[in-house]
């Protein structure tokens, strides 16, 4: 029997339901935020956090993957404070997103560093998906690395690796945080398949930030999902151009390769104040997907069918698929 693993235990994949692949609930340079944030009062934000996914899952969204991971200020235990008080399902994720170096407290410990040991990172993820997060019960549900423009820099593909290395180990599915415009998702699928890993584990994320078809062809040709997962970042590409992209790929055959999500999140610093964040990101918020791109598809021509299947279809084979793919591979 397949679980997916949830804030809040684990859960039948049929209950996942309608799901956004790519989300975050606090976001943070947690060292900023403790010197700098005074505003950020935990019972204060995980309420509201909580407020925020309730007004969400009223509007039909059962499941979120939060993929918040080292480098973006991940605490599991408050992730499970804001759980207890929401009906969705919180999916955590496990890795590192960086566009460089690893974090300091890991630079040196690996093969050929100052501790010549084994790299760590891998076995740091596996138990983070096996036994659980910092004490808590949760356990994650998702893997999660990152490739920005600046490329395949040292410490981007050892986590890249490692992140590979704990997906062949554990089965759980993996998400890449991609720079569409430099072309990395390429990169990153060609690292993960060096490590083992089938591609139709991956999402390759924030693909919607770009209109350009045969680079997404490429990488959806190779098996892995696409992530039109930043609806409402409309400073980067429109409403209209990532609505219009979808349609093309479906048109194309794409259309069990695509997931659908903002990449919000209830609170973060990288903004210094809400009334900053909305200036400069006005449609971005939690409820966009439900109220506006889903009315969007449905105008440029798509089946309410078509939409369920990039909200519910295909984010559950993207975990029960990775799943038994693991559970049927010979012991190695
Ligand atoms: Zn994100």
């Amino acid at each position: 029997m397949i679980e997916i693993q949830t804030a809040k235990g684990s859960i039948d994949p049929r209950a996942l339901g309608r799901v956004l692949i790519h989300e975050h609930v606090f976001c943070m340079d947690m060292e900023y935020t403790l010197n700098y944030r005074p505003d950020f009062v935990e019972a204060e934000k995980v309420a509201e956090a909580a407020a925020k996914l309730n007004a969400l899952k009223a509007l039909g969204i059962d499941t979120i993957i939060d993929l918040t991971v080292l480098g973006l200020g991940r605490h599991v235990p408050r992730i499970a404070k804001v759980a207890e008080r929401t009906g969705i399902n919180i999916i955590v994720a496990t890795g590192c997103y960086t566009f460089d170096e690893v974090p300091k407290p890991l630079a040196q410990i690996g093969p050929g560093r100052m501790f010549d040991v084994p790299d760590p990172l891998p076995e740091l993820f596996v138990r983070d998906i096996t036994a659980g997060i910092a004490g808590t019960k949760v356990k994650a549900g998702a893997l999660k690395c990152a490739i920005d423009a600046p490329g395949l820099k040292a410490g981007v593909e050892r986590v890249m690796r490692a992140v590979g290395r704990a997906n062949r180990r554990t089965g759980a599915p993996i998400s890449v945080h991609t720079s569409a415009r430099h072309g990395t998702g390429l990169v990153a699928q060609r690292v993960l398949a060096e490590e083992g890993v089938d591609l139709r584990d991956v999402i390759i994320g924030h693909s919607g930030d770009t209109t350009d078809i045969d680079y997404l062809m490429e990488i959806a040709d190779q098996g892995s999902i696409l992530g039109m997962d930043r609806f409402g970042m409309s400073a980067m590409l429109s409403l209209e151009d990532r609505v219009a992209t979808i349609v093309a790929l479906v048109k194309r055959g794409y259309l069990d390769r695509l997931a659908l999500s903002h990449d919000c999140f209830c609170w973060s610093d990288f903004f210094p104040s809400e009334a900053a964040r909305q200036g400069f990101l006005p449609e971005h918020s939690y409820l966009y997907v439900s109220q506006t791109v889903v009315p969007a598809l449905l105008e440029a021509g798509l089946t309410q069918v078509q939409v369920d299947t990039m909200l519910i279809d295909n984010p559950r084979r993207h975990f029960e698929d990775a799943a038994r793919r693991f559970a049927a591979r010979p012991a190695s």
